[in-house]
């Protein structure tokens, strides 16, 4: 059944409404009626809902227009049928005007035409209220959009190319502190891009025609005059290939940005402060390195001297102390190589028993001292020759067992190397560090692997330390792609595990490890040229008596300079540099000797510094030195390095003559003499026999102009001298036998001459050279 449709009739007339109502009931609609007289409750008529309102236009004598103005006038959206006669009927177009939905002749109405109104009047509330509802919907929407915008502190805008209309979101407004009222266009809106970013803006904004988008970060100055970052994204919209609109969107991104600006701030600083603490380290480690290693130094050769029993037990304390704080310095140097990411792993191939039978050798004493068991194992499934970083091994090995020791008082340190897994390329081993020590509360196992953190105050006020030791463990092992773990319990003991990857190797290639000097080849050293440069004199002294030991020959420059004017007067078999020294450094003398003519510029040259930084080797490696030494060094590693060196150079001496160096080779002489020392003899009394007569035939046939005698005595020399290589004199002879050669010699002879006298000079110096070597080892 149909909804009864609510009717309003204002009219002041019964009879009026007599016939309207009379009309309703034949109309076919069910209806609720109201009736009006006058227009005096508006309220009431705003108040309630209808569907339709007939209202008289002859009401209070032609006052409909006005209540027709005054509904419309409070909101009234109801459709207003007036109701006219035949005598007003030229006030309808006024009606429609002022707000009227229709009009209907008074002699007009019958069920039937009102009817036909009411069905109509339906027809229209019924897509009014459609497009309200659609109204209402987008207008949510819109509220939503702009509440989105706000959050998020984002616009959208669009430009028209081919109009030049720009509109943007009240929202950009909002982000640039417009007022809304203003009217936009492009032109306008890039004059609040900071001046700084035009061209940036202008470089990028060329690319939204040919790309797919663009995004763009940049300043913009508000009207208030505050910076605030913002981001554009932009796209263009075709119409077959034509650009006709440009869209996107503008985000205030000021937070986001001075919160990146500040952690960038903020990362320099600590980067900064990190090259700052290195610096400090390195000089701090110098300056101390030095004296210290003056104090370890003497104090070891000092041992070696006739002490009396109080004397000794001084030294005792005064080496124990130096090794102690020498380990602390290594320690915290160590840790901020690690953590500053300088700790460079390196690959060699290394003997793992041999590593292992190494540490338990340099601890043993300590847990002797201790009544200390120290043991160690290894699973004999491990090949012996490994392919890894030794050094940090050592340097953790070092530290887990020197720990154990420290803190076991009674029992046992174990030391076991496990087999875990054996690929193709890789195995995997576990270190167990096994001690019947102290052992670990549960609460710091965790805690004990961080810097400077020790187990309990009342421990390191016994045993001492730093609370380093753990955490570089920690590094290295992380470093090398390990891990580490502890099982211990108070009273009863500690396990320290590690577990490290090593790659496999061939195990039939040739192990050669860089060992220390041993006893037989230290005989080596004797007589060699050594050239100390140390502007320390402490050092000075330390060095020239460690290789005093050894029977070296030493000169001590005590500058680069100085250096510089010893290598050219004189050959050694190898410089020791110090880095860092007052008007020229090592690295600059370094750099300079290279530079000289060869030989000498071939020295080998070993650093001798207390810096520690990787850096700082490399520097020197790249400055041109060979080898690098740290100080405090131990007696045998600088020997090792120097033989390391000599050994290299071996029978190939080098000889000086008239400030240029050659080289002479010896090693056929060696090999034909084989030991023979009758036979060296003779050949050094051919050599000084010869040379002489050699000097003398030359400077007599130079000066009577015999230049085919001069020809034949070159020749001679040739066969006797070619024997040693020397480059220079076969080139001189060379030289000689092209100007000897021509058809009028005169011409030349005073190149001749000149030719003459750098042979005289050359073979003199070799046979004085060879009979210094020869009868070294004659
Ligand atoms: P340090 O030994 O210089 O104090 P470490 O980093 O080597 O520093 O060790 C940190 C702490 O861990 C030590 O102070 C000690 O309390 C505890 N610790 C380390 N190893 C052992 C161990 N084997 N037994 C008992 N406690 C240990």
């Amino acid at each position: 059944m149909n909804k009864s449709v609510r009717l309003l009739v204002i009219d002041d007339s019964d009879a009026d409404k007599l016939h309207l109502s009379r009309a309703l009931n034949s109309s076919g609609f069910l209806y609720e009626l109201t009736e009006l007289a006058d227009a005096t409750s508006l309220e009431e008529i705003s108040s309630q809902v209808y569907d339709c309102i007939f209202l008289n236009y002859l009401i209070d004598n032609d006052n409909g227009l006005l209540l027709l103005n005054t509904l419309r006038g409070r909101g009234n959206k109801t459709p207003i049928i007036v109701i006219i006669s035949h005598n007003t009927e030229s006030a309808a177009p006024g009606l429609i005007r002022a707000g009227a939905t229709d009009y209907i002749n008074k002699s007009e109405i019958s069920g039937h035409s009102l009817g036909k109104v009411i069905r109509n009047i339906l027809k229209v509330n019924e897509i009014v209220s459609a497009r309200q509802d659609a109204e209402s919907a987008l207008q949510t929407s819109e509220l939503r959009l702009a509440e989105l915008e706000r959050i998020a502190q984002i616009g959208n805008w669009e430009f028209n190319v081919l109009n030049n209309n720009f509109y943007c979101s009240s929202q950009i407004y909002q982000i640039l502190g417009i007022q809304n009222s203003y009217t936009a266009t492009v032109d306008k809106f890039l004059e609040y891009i900071h001046p700084d970013d035009i061209e940036l803006v202008q470089s990028t904004w060329k690319h939204v025609f040919s790309e797919a988008s663009i995004n763009i970060s940049f300043r913009v100055t508000t009207s208030s005059g505050n910076i605030k970052y913002v981001n554009v994204f932009a796209y263009a919209t075709r119409n077959k290939e034509v650009i006709e609109t440009i869209r996107g969107t503008l985000q205030d991104i000021t937070e986001k940005k001075l919160a990146e600006l500040e952690i960038v701030k903020s990362k320099e600083l600590s980067e900064n402060s990190m090259k700052v603490r290195e610096i400090f380290l390195a000089n701090m480690s110098h300056e101390i390195r030095t004296p210290m290693n003056a104090i370890v130094g003497f104090t070891r050769l000092l041992y070696e001297t006739e002490l009396s029993k109080e004397q000794k037990s001084f030294i005792d304390a005064i080496h124990f102390s130096g090794e102690n704080l020498l380990a602390i310095i290594n320690d915290i140097l160590d840790l901020s190589k690690i953590q500053s990411g300088k700790m460079m792993i390196e690959k060699s191939e290394f003997n793992l028993q041999e590593l292992v039978a190494g540490i338990i050798s340099v601890l043993r004493p300590k847990a002797r001292e201790k009544a200390l068991q120290l043991n160690s194992k290894i699973d004999q499934h491990i090949p012996s020759v490994l392919k890894g970083d030794p050094l940090r091994l050592n340097q953790i090995l070092t530290n887990l067992v020197s720990n154990g020791i420290k803190f076991t008082e009674r029992g046992s340190v174990a030391l076991e190397v496990n087999l875990v897994t054996s690929e193709d390329k890789e195995i995997l081993l576990e270190f167990k560090v096994k001690d019947t020590g102290i052992g670990i509360p549960q609460d710091k196992q965790a805690l004990i692997f961080e810097d400077f953190v020790q187990g309990s105050s009342d421990a390191t006020r016994e045993f001492g330390g730093t609370g380093l030791g753990l955490a570089i463990v920690k590094n290295l092992v992380e470093l090398q792609d390990g891990k580490v773990s502890l099982h211990s319990q108070v009273g009863i003991g500690s396990t320290f595990i590690v577990h490290l990857p090593y790659e496999k190797v061939n195990q039939d290639a040739v192990y050669t490890s860089e060992s220390p000097a041993k006893d037989e080849s230290l005989e080596l050293l004797r007589g060699a040229d050594v050239l100390v440069v140390e502007d320390n004199a402490v050092n000075q002294l330390l060095v020239k008596k460690v290789l005093d030991k050894m029977g070296c020959n030493i000169d001590i420059a005590t500058t680069g300079r100085e250096a510089l004017d010893c290598v050219r007067e004189n050959r050694y078999d190898v410089i020791l540099m110090d880095v860092q020294m007052p008007e020229m450094d090592g690295n600059e003398a370094t750099r300079q000797i290279r530079k000289m003519p060869s030989p000498i510029a071939d020295t080998p040259i070993i650093a001798m510094t207390a810096q520690a930084f990787a850096s700082d080797v490399s520097e020197c490696i790249a400055a041109g030195m060979n080898d690098y030494l740290s100080k405090p060094f131990k007696p045998q590693d600088l020997y090792a390095k120097i033989l390391k060196y000599i050994a290299a150079v071996d029978h190939t001496k080098v000889i000086s003559l008239n400030q240029k160096g050659f080289k002479i080779d010896l090693n056929v002489i060696f090999e034909l003499g084989n030991g023979d020392s009758a036979f060296i003899n003779e050949l050094i009394l051919v050599y000084d026999k010869q040379t002489p007569a050699f000097v003398e035939k030359l400077r007599a046939y130079t000066k009577s102009h015999n230049f085919a005698a001069i020809k034949s005595v070159c020749h001679q020399i040739k066969s006797s001298y070619g024997i040693l290589k020397m480059d220079e004199l076969d080139r001189v002879l060379i030289d000689i036998n092209a100007a000897l050669e021509i058809e009028k010699p005169d011409a030349e002879i005073g190149k001749i001459t000149s030719l003459v006298n750098v042979i005289i000079s050359l073979i003199s110096a070799i046979n004085e050279e060879v009979k210094r070597e020869l009868r070294k080892t004659g």
